[in-house]
């Protein structure tokens, strides 16, 4: 016997034999009723009208005909033989033709009959075909079928035996007639009552059959939610026990350093979004917890001014504070803008890389271990074993893609006191709604808003015909006093082409430009020789920066207005959006121009034309995860957000949200589910943890 109606294994479903049994197990991985009661279809088709053969036209997608088989025929030989049915209503006739299967077809084929067929017409001549149609014979106690009708994943070796979509569709059927009653609830009833969603058995049972559009949409809604939610209460208790039980937080209250920067030297306004942020920050900061903040805002909204003050926050407090860039340039870039603000205040600040000198280098770990050095600016090499602190407040994370989680762990070990303080800052917006679930671990701000006077960035695309008109373009520009760049990819597989490619770039540059000074900078020159190129073009004593995608992230030079990109094609539109955040960093027009050749892939003609469209971070961030999918996007893979089985994360931002708070307040209000009406969370989540094991034992 076994306990619950749900395991019962799937050979004991009426109208499954061994057979159908065998095929279910190994095409689908449907061992159970369960299993396949949660085999849902995976979109509905319309069947409330049907098409005469008259009315059918070559663009209908799929259509639905009644009328009867007049005749059937083989035709061809070998490979290419195949089953002909001429099927005849009043209005005309059309051909069915079946490639594989033939024989049982022909079998069930009865001429004369009457069917409903379904497929999708495709014109010969002056006649339609449908290939491979579905077919169901009319019979006395047939009923008319109608409304949306569910359609199934199923495979080549299960149409045959008779599973394909239709015939899953009655198994489904015959299932919920015994399964309806026994499907328990799994959302405690005043979370339904409160958002009005439909019990979990009317959920299901429309999810397969539903009698409208309306119907569908109430038990997707509420399926998407229930899979949100489970999801977000798991990531939120694992957050709020770290915060609470692990990870103490240095309490930084007193500021006199930040309030003195503030009323004196702060170079302009802060935007309202900066504002906000600055003070979810400093709520994180005095509150005793260990602060791990994500902060997103688009290239340009500028989060380094945030970092700042942030950094100001622990100086008073007998702490000091360190931030991470992901490459040199980047770090030194930093280190020169933050230092300009801590001069002003007399802060103490250094820089270190890993081309710093070991003199130097002896000097700041002193200096970093006695605690007179406040702020320290750098890459990776401030990871290293050897950087010691006195008293480590806060980690400032530039550009969070290029570190890895096990970076962020060996930051923490770096105190004596309490872990300290971590702000990612990110200009690559992760779209808000998978952060929420990818980084349930890391609380959330948003600088949605740029500076004043900033004017929208002018994109447009050009064919390499058109590269003279650009070249003219960019004179013109540095006549006017401003700077250009012009990037080419970098791809590592075909490394040396590239290469080549950017020195052919450069060499035509210098001889379109030839009175123009010009600098290059890309991937195999010393670290170095880069920083000394890179300061000549911050200090404007060159016109036009050649470089390869090492200026990506972070650049600042605010006299640049013109980005061009070779073989714009190329790049992805993360990658796309950080060069074109390059410019449009100071109050003039700025311009982004695309080149490509003239033949483009169509996703690549679609990130060109986005970017054009657009210059919203969020927008092309929401771009590039329908194009990639959230698969692509790193860090994705642990979280879960590939196994979703309702949800598309790109559209249902709603449901996530309301998810995502509704599981927030729960955990608040009843930590350890200990009311009664959230014991069936508890059982839900078991649940849920036993199916995963058994699942797994399954795969062997
Ligand atoms: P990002 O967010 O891309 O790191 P930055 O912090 O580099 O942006 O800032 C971009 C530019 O905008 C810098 O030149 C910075 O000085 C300037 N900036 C930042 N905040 C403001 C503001 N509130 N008003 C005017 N300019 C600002
Ligand atoms: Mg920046």
């Amino acid at each position: 016997m076994v306990k619950n109606f749900f395991d019962t294994k799937i050979e004991f479903l009426k109208g499954v034999g061994p057979q159908k049994a065998s095929l279910l197990n190994t095409e689908l991985g449907i061992f159970t009723f369960g299993d396949l009661l949660e085999h849902f279809p995976f979109r509905h088709e319309d069947r409330t009208k049907f098409y005469r053969v008259s009315e059918i036209q070559e663009h209908f997608p799929y259509v639905q005909l009644k009328g009867r088989i007049v005749k059937k025929q083989y035709i061809g030989e070998g490979r290419g033989k195949r089953l002909s049915a001429q099927f005849q209503d009043d209005t005309g006739v059309l051909e069915l033709v079946w490639f594989k299967g033939h024989s049982w077809i022909d079998k069930s084929l009865q001429i004369g009959a009457t069917y409903v067929i379904f497929g999708k017409p495709q014109r010969f001549g002056f006649k339609f075909s449908i290939s491979h149609p579905e077919m169901e014979l009319v019979t006395a106690e047939s009923k008319p079928q109608g409304g949306l009708f569910p359609v199934y994943h199923t495979s080549e070796k299960m149409k045959p035996k008779g599973l394909d979509s239709r015939g899953v569709a009655k198994l489904q059927r015959t299932l919920l007639k015994d399964a309806f009653a026994k499907i328990e609830e799994t959302l405690p009833e005043y979370l339904l009552k409160q958002h009005n969603f439909i019990s979990k058995a009317y959920a299901v049972g429309y999810a397969h059959f539903p009698k409208d559009p309306q119907t569908l949409e109430q038990a997707l809604n509420r399926l998407k939610f229930e899979e949100l939610f489970y999801m977000q209460l798991k990531v939120l208790a694992q957050k709020k026990q770290q915060h609470t039980k692990q990870f103490a937080g240095q309490v930084f209250a007193k500021i006199p350093t930040l309030n003195t920067f503030y009323k004196e030297h702060l170079p302009f306004d802060l935007t309202n979004a900066q504002k906000r942020v600055v003070r979810e920050i400093y709520g994180d900061m005095k509150s005793g917890i260990q602060m791990n903040r994500l902060l997103q805002g688009d290239v340009g909204s500028g989060k380094t001014i945030v970092a700042f003050i942030c950094m100001l926050m622990c100086l008073d407090n007998d702490a000091q504070a360190c931030m991470m860039a992901p490459t040199e340039i980047l770090a030194t870039q930093h280190y020169h803008g933050l230092k300009e603000h801590a001069d002003k205040i007399g802060v103490s600040i250094a820089l270190l890389t890993g081309s710093s000198k070991t003199k130097e280098r002896r000097i700041i770990d002193e200096e970093l271990r006695n605690g007179k050095l406040k702020i320290i600016v750098g890459t990776h090499a401030l990871i290293e074993e050897k950087v010691d602190f006195q008293n480590l407040g806060l980690c400032v994370i530039d550009e969070q893609h290029r570190f890895g989680v096990a970076q962020r762990a060996a930051l923490w070990k770096k105190t004596s006191k309490a872990y300290p303080h971590i702000l990612v800052m990110t200009a690559t917006p992760i779209p808000r709604t998978l952060a929420m679930t990818v980084y349930g671990d890391l609380d959330v701000s948003v600088i949605d808003e740029l500076p004043a006077g900033r004017k929208p960035i002018v994109t447009q695309h050009r064919t390499d015909a058109n590269r003279l008109r650009v070249f003219g373009f960019i004179k013109e520009q540095i006549a006017e006093g401003r700077q250009a760049y012009v990037v080419y990819p970098l791809i590592e597989e075909s490394e040396k082409l590239d290469y080549k490619n950017l020195m052919d770039g450069y060499e035509s540059i210098c001889r379109a430009f030839p009175k123009i000074p010009i600098s290059i900078v890309h991937g195999r020159m010393k670290a170095e020789d880069k920083e000394w190129e890179m300061q000549r073009f911050v200090k404007g004593e060159t016109k036009i920066m050649v470089a390869t995608t090492v200026i990506e992230v972070g650049v600042n030079v605010p006299n640049s207005t013109v980005m061009v990109i070779e073989n714009a094609e190329k790049f992805g539109l993360a990658q796309l959006h950080q060069l074109r955040g390059r410019v449009g960093r100071g109050g003039s027009q700025s311009y982004c121009i695309l080149i490509s050749g003239d033949k483009l892939s169509k996703d690549g003609k679609f990130r060109l034309e986005t970017m054009v469209r657009t210059n919203n971070g969020f927008e092309i961030a929401d771009a590039d995860l329908k194009l990639r999918g959230p698969g692509d996007i790193e860090g994705t893979q642990q979280s879960g957000v590939l196994s979703l089985k309702f949800t598309d994360i790109s559209k249902d931002s709603q449901v996530l949200q309301l998810a995502r708070e509704t599981a927030d307040k729960l955990l608040d209000e009843d930590p350890k589910m200990e009311k009664s009406e959230h014991s069936i969370i508890r059982t839900q989540q078991a649940f849920m943890a036993q199916k995963k094991t058994t699942n797994w034992s399954r795969i062997s």
